[in-house]
């Protein structure tokens, strides 16, 4: 760890400073294994007796880890709150990092490091609050969710989420601490992303009427998507509380032929819808493969085996709570603020909320700040993280 040589006066208590520094220390980039930190975290609390269920993905590479504080009458199943947060971090390459990625570094009024605030500090800093929670003995449970693969789909949460319901454990509510600015959000937007290929028909350049161009095509497509983002951003529908108030598509990667003299066989890219939740995101694709179809007859009159096609890569839905349930009121008290919010990235307060557990999100920093090179949250959100615990625990401590 990277101990600065004069640490600005910090509000944090350095449990939770340390706590933090040890959880970025492990580099959990989504593609890799997560394992490190969840042992690390397993060991943590069988230091205070409390037992950890791994569950983990197909290769045993990465793993969820769900934890229970019992209440003081024994109860460890009903009635308690989760607090949740994704332990994967998206990757640092090419990214001009000033300070090491994987070191949770002291700079000025910010702590600097890949998963500050995306969103390893929220699970951190609730860890850290296990010695307090157990001597003041606890009236409902409290669990600890953290889970692998939020990044690439909120994938390892599902196990999880199933996991809990086979073994009889019936949440009250879900905490995720996802970044808001520690607003309690009681919605998001869904997320769709989709992989489409057209193999086109190779041929000299020279030729071009004798080949199918995959990356024409595949431009075409990639128009008509931007088109459609134009439509939602021009005509709705609207949700002023989100701040991106509309429907958003947008393609993020295309990789298409080989040389300039060559007419390309094949065009892959990637695109994204990400809805309101009252949008019906298959409508959208349909869409756009409706438009795809309109381009087929002329690409079959030169090759019949040609063809478009889309493959799904991840799908959240979208989450609407409204915010009327004794989570959010929960929320509401233990952040101080009486407003709730609504974000446009998704999460996994779908999930939890789609099985049946109140779910809000709050969580320290922005979300302007994740996925960023020099990633960075501000102590004032990690102090601020740091009462809402506080409240929390008087909420549900005995004592
Ligand atoms: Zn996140």
């Amino acid at each position: 760890m990277n101990a600065p040589a004069a640490s600005p006066p910090t509000p944090l208590q350095d449990a939770a400073l340390k706590m933090i520094r040890a959880l970025v220390g492990f580099d959990t980039t989504s593609r890799d294994s997560n394992l490190g930190l969840i042992h690390w975290v397993r060991d943590y609390l069988g230091g205070y007796g409390i037992v950890s269920q791994l569950t983990f993905d197909d290769d045993r590479r990465k793993a969820n880890l769900f934890a229970t504080l019992p209440a003081q009458d024994g109860n460890t199943t009903t009635n308690g709150v989760v607090l949740s947060g994704h332990t994967d971090v998206v990757p640092v390459d090419d990214q001009p990092w000033d300070t090491p990625p994987f070191e949770a570094t002291l700079e000025g009024n910010r702590l600097v490091g890949r998963g500050v605030t995306d969103m390893k500090s929220f699970s951190a800093i609730a860890l850290a609050q296990v010695p307090m929670l157990l001597r003041r003995g606890l009236r409902r449970p409290v669990h600890f969710a953290l889970s692998y693969d939020e990044e690439v789909g909120c994938i390892g949460v599902r196990r999880l989420i199933a996991d809990i319901a086979a073994r009889g454990i019936r949440p009250a509510g879900c905490i995720i601490g996802e970044p808001s600015g520690m607003r309690v959000v009681v919605a998001h937007k869904g997320k769709r992303s989709y992989r489409c290929h057209v193999r086109g028909h190779e041929a000299h350049s020279a030729l071009t009427v004798s080949g199918v161009n995959a990356v024409q095509v595949a431009s075409e497509i990639v128009s008509f998507l931007a088109q459609m983002a134009r439509r939602f951003r021009d005509r709705g529908p609207f949700d002023a509380a989100y701040e991106v108030p509309f429907t958003t598509v947008h393609t993020g990667v295309i990789r298409g032929g080989t040389a300039l003299n060559i007419v390309p066989r094949d065009c892959r890219f990637d695109f994204e819808f990400r809805h309101l939740p009252s949008e019906d995101p298959e409508a959208m694709l349909a869409e756009v493969k409706r438009f795809a179809a309109t381009l087929l007859p002329e690409m079959h009159a030169v090759d019949a085996s040609t063809y478009i096609e889309f493959d799904p890569l991840s799908a959240t839905p979208g989450f609407e709570s409204h915010g009327g349930n004794e989570i959010a009121e929960l929320g509401r008290r233990c952040s101080g603020s009486s407003d709730f919010g609504k974000v446009s990235f998704g999460s996994e307060a779908a999930l939890f909320h789609n099985a049946g557990v109140q779910t809000i999100i709050c969580g320290p920093g922005h979300i302007a700040q994740a996925h960023q090179p020099n990633e960075w949250v501000a102590l004032e959100q990690l102090a601020l993280c740091e009462a809402f615990m506080g409240r929390l625990a008087d909420q549900v401590c005995a004592t």
